[in-house]
């Protein structure tokens, strides 16, 4: 179990809030190659009586209100050099723990976790890269990006609430990213996957990324496997998070969920 401290915070959008962290236990950090990688945070519930950094032991005992919320969230960039580890997070109100956290973070508050996790790395034995995702998302789509060369080549469509909340993602060259606005969309689960549907592909072999809201994540994972021939069960698609369904309540029912995908 590791713990950093917030060095600083940064709006990206209406909708995403960067925080770098620093200091703590960072200096044991262990990077990972992946582009998804992610760390399993430790959320307080405000009026917890725990402070960063906790033991197990601290937990017993502790009423099940002031018990730590994990929840996972991705590395959007490991600065070894300044030892400052960035993650973007969904600004998305009030409701749970780790959003509404990244919104009232200040310098010196401290955030505990353990990882990181991880699986994701843009194949250097493809054509090209696609890589769908929302806000939840756009931290492992940003990594990924940065780690191509300028000859590489990416089709990427990013999901956001409106006109105004695009984030700055890197761009080594050659890749192509299509904006996809919720407020414009049809209230209809596919409205993403039917941008896919619309889009010509690229010519030559591509590996697919695809994360973010479970509906539409599945959605669109149906529609590559039926109209593009994707074999889905090598790829890397899977629900960061579900609409009306808190963490705890999504990881009840996700496995569930995902077998009947398939
Ligand atoms: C491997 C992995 C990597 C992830 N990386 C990131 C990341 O880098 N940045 C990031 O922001 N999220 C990321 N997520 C998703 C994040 O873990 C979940 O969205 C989580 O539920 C947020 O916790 P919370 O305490 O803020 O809200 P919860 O207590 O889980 O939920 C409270 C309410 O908010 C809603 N909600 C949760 N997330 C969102 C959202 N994104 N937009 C709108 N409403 C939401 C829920 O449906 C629920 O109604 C990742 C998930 C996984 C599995």
């Amino acid at each position: 179990m590791m713990y950093a401290e917030v060095h600083h915070v940064e709006r990206l959008s209406p909708d995403v809030v960067r925080v770098v962290l620093t200091g703590g236990s960072l200096d044991q950090f262990q990077a990972s190659d992946a582009t998804d990688a992610y760390i399993n945070a430790k959320f307080l519930p405000i009026d917890s009586p725990l402070q960063v950094p906790f033991e197990k032991e601290d937990l017993e005992g502790l009423a099940a209100e002031h018990r730590p919320r994990p929840r996972r969230f991705t590395i959007r960039n490991w600065d070894v050099q300044q030892q400052m580890l960035s993650i973007d997070f969904v600004a998305h109100g009030d409701a749970g723990y780790a959003g509404s956290w990244a919104q009232r973070a200040q310098p010196g508050d401290r955030l505990q976790f353990d990882g990181p996790g991880g699986s994701y790395q843009p194949s250097p034995s493809v054509d090209w890269h696609l890589l769908v995702g929302d806000e939840s998302a756009l931290g492992a789509i940003g990594a990924s990006l940065q780690a191509l060369e300028s000859r590489d080549r990416a089709l990427v469509f990013a999901v956001v609430e409106e006109r105004g909340c695009e984030v700055d993602l890197p761009n080594p060259g050659a890749v192509s990213i299509q904006w996809l606005y919720r407020k414009e969309a049809p209230g209809d689960e596919a409205w993403v996957a039917n941008a896919l549907a619309a889009t010509q592909f690229p010519e030559g072999t591509f590996d697919v990324f695809v994360h973010g809201e479970a509906a539409e994540v599945g959605a669109v994972r149906r529609q590559l496997a039926d109209a593009r021939g994707v074999d889905v069960s090598s790829a890397s698609i899977s629900p960061y998070w579900r609409r009306r369904h808190t963490d705890e309540e999504w990881r009840k029912v996700k496995r569930h969920w995902m077998a009947a995908q398939s």
